[in-house]
Formats: C-alpha cells, structure tokens, sequence
C-alpha cells in the first residue's frame, strides 16, 4: 500500500527521491493538508461507478484518494518530468491512467466515450488557466455532469456572485448559464507546497439539465455580455455600442433596453442573465 503523500514531510521525501524541481510556469502548488483531498472527495460524490477526470495529478496526491474512491481516473498531467514520479506513487493502484499532455488541448469526448458516456471532474486547478479550464469543461462536454475543483478564493466568489455584486461578471454568468455553482468551503495558503500568495476555494459545478435561459443565439448573448463587463462602468448602450462584433448603435441598444423597461443608463453588473438574453434576442432581430 502506497503511503499517502498529503503531508509535507513525505512530498519533500518524494519530490527529493526524483529530483523533481516545482516549475512556476504551471501552477504547481501541491496539497499536503489530507483533511482537503478527503473534503474534495466527499464532495465529489464519487462511487465505483465513476470514472474520474483528475487535471493536473501533480505527484498524485489526490489522484490517490480518487482511485480508491472512484471506479477509474483519468489523469491528464502537462508536466512531463512529473510521468515518473506518478508512475511511482501510483504503482499500487491498477485503476489508474495517466496520460501526459495539455488539458486545454486534450479530446474530452474521447475520455468519455472511452468511460462509457459520463465522467465527473476533479482538480486542484492549475491557477493560471483556471477560467479557459472551467468553460471548456462546461462549453465543449456535455457527459461531465459534476465538477469539484480547487480554484483561488476570489475566483470561486466570482463564479457564484449575481447581479449588483461588485465580483459579478462574465465569468460568473458564463459558468451559471451551464451550472450550479457551490463553494463548498475555504482553504488557506498553508495547505499547499509552495504557498501561494492567496487563499483558495473548493468549488462544485453541478451541470444543469439544460441552460438556464435559451437565448435565439447563444454566441450573440455572450458578445453583448462580453462588452458589457469588457467596459463594466460604462452604460450598456456605450458599452454595446463600443464593441464591433455586435455592429449596434447607441440608440438600437438604448430602445432595446427601453422596450424590456429598462433605465437606458442601466450598466450589464445590474442584468441578470435572462436580461441579457432578452437583450441579445432584440439586438439580433434588428441586424
Ligand atoms: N493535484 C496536485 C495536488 O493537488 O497536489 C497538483 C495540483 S497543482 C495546483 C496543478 C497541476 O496541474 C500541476 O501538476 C501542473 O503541472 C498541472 N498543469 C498545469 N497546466 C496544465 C495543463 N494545461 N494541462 C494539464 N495539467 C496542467
């Protein structure tokens, strides 16, 4: 039985053994608190029924935890000098893939297919490409039905915050039109080898049936959501009006909002998402 790696001495020892040098450039912060693997886990409501996406294994810390909790993991790893290592603290383990390679790059429906239609993700996030991560998950695969992963505080609160929140934007409007997001609790810079500079969050992604509002053109929604929080303090006719993809006036949006009984100088923070697929539904029937 392999030891488990979720404590500082014993990720020194191994990172040591293999000469493993941590490279910034990736966003290699490794867990050595077991309390969070174990909390990710629960949340994750893995059985043996489950084949697990783990993004980034590192040395396989929570990879460890997933296997025995999960019927098989997937674990797509970018950092090549890391192969071995997995290969050693994941020798006891038989349900375990690994395979090398960018997540951002990596065919998602072929993972699924290959598990037989679902998957659910897990990840301690590589913090630099946390977002294009997330709206890939949700935009291009529709058989990951849950998502838990660790992601900076301030990105979490973002993701769950709605209309008049000053951390409200496109991302949090991007990720609710495809999920329920939950953060399922805080964990402080301490638990992760390097430290990083701020505190991090476990957050859940539950797919929703279907997306929350049905826009005539989901791509055109995006753009005026785009160019609503691209120039968040101006009024959303400027901001609209500003943006070229969406080749509308200053007056089209102006009478669009008017005709929802919106204020003309309203700004996107205070749209909901139904607000901005009616407003996208107006704007297109005038091009
Ligand atoms: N899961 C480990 C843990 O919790 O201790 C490591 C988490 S660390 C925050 C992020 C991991 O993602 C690193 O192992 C890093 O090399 C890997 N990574 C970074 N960019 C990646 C990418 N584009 N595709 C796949 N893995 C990536």
């Amino acid at each position: 039985m392999n030891a488990y790696l979720a404590n500082a001495e014993k990720t020194k020892e191994v990172i040591e053994r293999h000469g493993f040098a941590f490279r910034k450039q990736f966003g290699q912060n490794f867990l050595i608190d077991s309390a969070v693997p174990e909390a990710i886990v629960r949340a994750a409501e893995l059985t043996k029924d489950d084949t697990v996406l783990e993004i980034g294994p590192g040395i396989g810390t929570m990879t460890q935890y997933l296997a025995e909790a999960a019927g098989h993991v997937v674990a797509v790893e970018i950092d090549k000098t890391l192969i071995p290592v997995l290969a050693d603290t994941l020798a006891g383990f038989d349900n375990v893939t690994v395979l090398q390679g960018d997540i951002l790059k990596t065919d998602l429906g072929a993972i699924i297919d290959e598990a037989g239609g679902s998957v659910k993700v897990v990840a301690n996030l590589p913090y630099y490409i946390t977002t294009p991560i997330i709206m890939k998950l949700l935009a291009q695969a529709e058989g990951i039905g849950l998502i838990t992963v660790m992601v900076q505080e301030e990105v979490a609160e973002r993701i769950v915050s709605g209309p008049g929140s000053k951390a409200y934007g496109a991302i949090s409007l991007g990720v609710q039109y495809y999920a329920e997001p939950e953060i399922v609790r805080s964990v402080p810079p301490h638990c992760f080898m390097p430290q990083p500079k701020v505190a991090s969050s476990v957050l859940k992604l539950k797919r929703r049936e279907k997306p929350l509002v049905t826009p005539q053109d989901e791509a055109h929604m995006f753009a005026c959501i785009k160019a609503a929080f691209l120039q968040r303090r101006k009024t959303l006719p400027n901001a609209l009006s500003g943006y070229a993809p969406l080749a509308v006036s200053r007056d089209q949006a102006a009478a669009a909002l008017k005709a929802m009984g919106l204020d003309e100088r309203a700004r996107g923070e205070t749209l909901d998402l139904a607000q901005f697929a009616r407003l996208s539904d107006r704007l297109v029937q005038e091009r």
